[in-house]
């Protein structure tokens, strides 16, 4: 890879995705069955058009806000985009999200589920769910607790008739990822959910050794982000 090439997004594009592919391959797992997500928190239209010419088409935002004010007219103009929500829902929010997104990744309480439940039938959107473990256990971070994760899958689709499709996890700044990575896939395994989003631009190979069906990508794609 020329120096030019890793400093654009089609380059960097490149160059994840090869990395995915040899991750993949290095597990005895099919690169075609690791979707990279493209996060494009905080980035305006520019950067986002460029990493669609190169052919991405999966991205990420974490504010449902935010993502409104950019992404309607984009969905327009490229209608095979999918786009997930993977920062935290406020259930005065679920409509909206519901209305934008096609991948919701952060249900993960009651509240949200009922929300969602009922924007989903009214609006008639097919809108895929994961729900976030909080698998540190961080006071700080959203997410269901793991010992209470797989009775709140099983409630979200029992009691809401939410389709619950995977599980989310970001774990802790400062701690080795794997353990985290390998509790969400025993967790998805005991749950009967088939897919895990894990695995940012730091780590994501090694969330693909434990199974991730989607990787969040951020920085590894764009570059730097300007500080919030
Ligand atoms: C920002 C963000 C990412 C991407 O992070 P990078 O380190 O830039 O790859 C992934 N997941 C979530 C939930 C994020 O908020």
């Amino acid at each position: 890879m020329t120096e030019t090439a890793q400093d654009d997004v089609e380059g960097r594009l490149t160059a994840v995705r090869s990395a995915i592919g040899e991750a993949a391959r290095a597990a005895g797992r099919r690169p075609e069955d690791v979707q990279l997500v493209a996060v494009s928190k905080t980035l305006g239209a520019k950067p986002i058009e460029e990493a669609i010419a190169a052919g991405q088409r999966l991205f990420g935002e974490n504010r449902v806000q935010e993502a409104q004010a950019k992404w309607p007219e984009l969905k327009d103009r490229f209608g095979d985009v999918e786009l997930h929500l993977i920062g935290p829902l406020q259930s005065n929010k679920a409509k909206d999200a519901v209305a934008l997104f096609d991948v919701i990744e952060t249900v993960d309480r009651e509240k949200i589920a009922r929300a969602l439940a009922r924007e989903i039938e009214a609006s008639g959107r097919n809108v895929r769910l994961f729900v976030q473990v909080n698998t540190g256990e961080e006071p700080q971070k959203a997410g269901v607790l793991p010992g209470e994760a797989q009775a709140f899958v099983t409630r979200c689709r029992r009691e809401f008739g939410l389709k619950i499709e995977g599980l989310m996890c970001i774990p802790p700044l400062d701690e080795e990822p794997a353990f985290h990575f390998a509790l969400l896939a025993k967790i998805a395994a005991e749950a009967g959910v088939a897919r895990l989003s894990m695995g940012m631009s730091a780590d994501f190979e090694t969330a693909i050794t434990f199974g991730a069906t989607h990787v969040r990508v951020g920085t590894g794609v764009f570059g730097p982000r300007e500080p919030a």
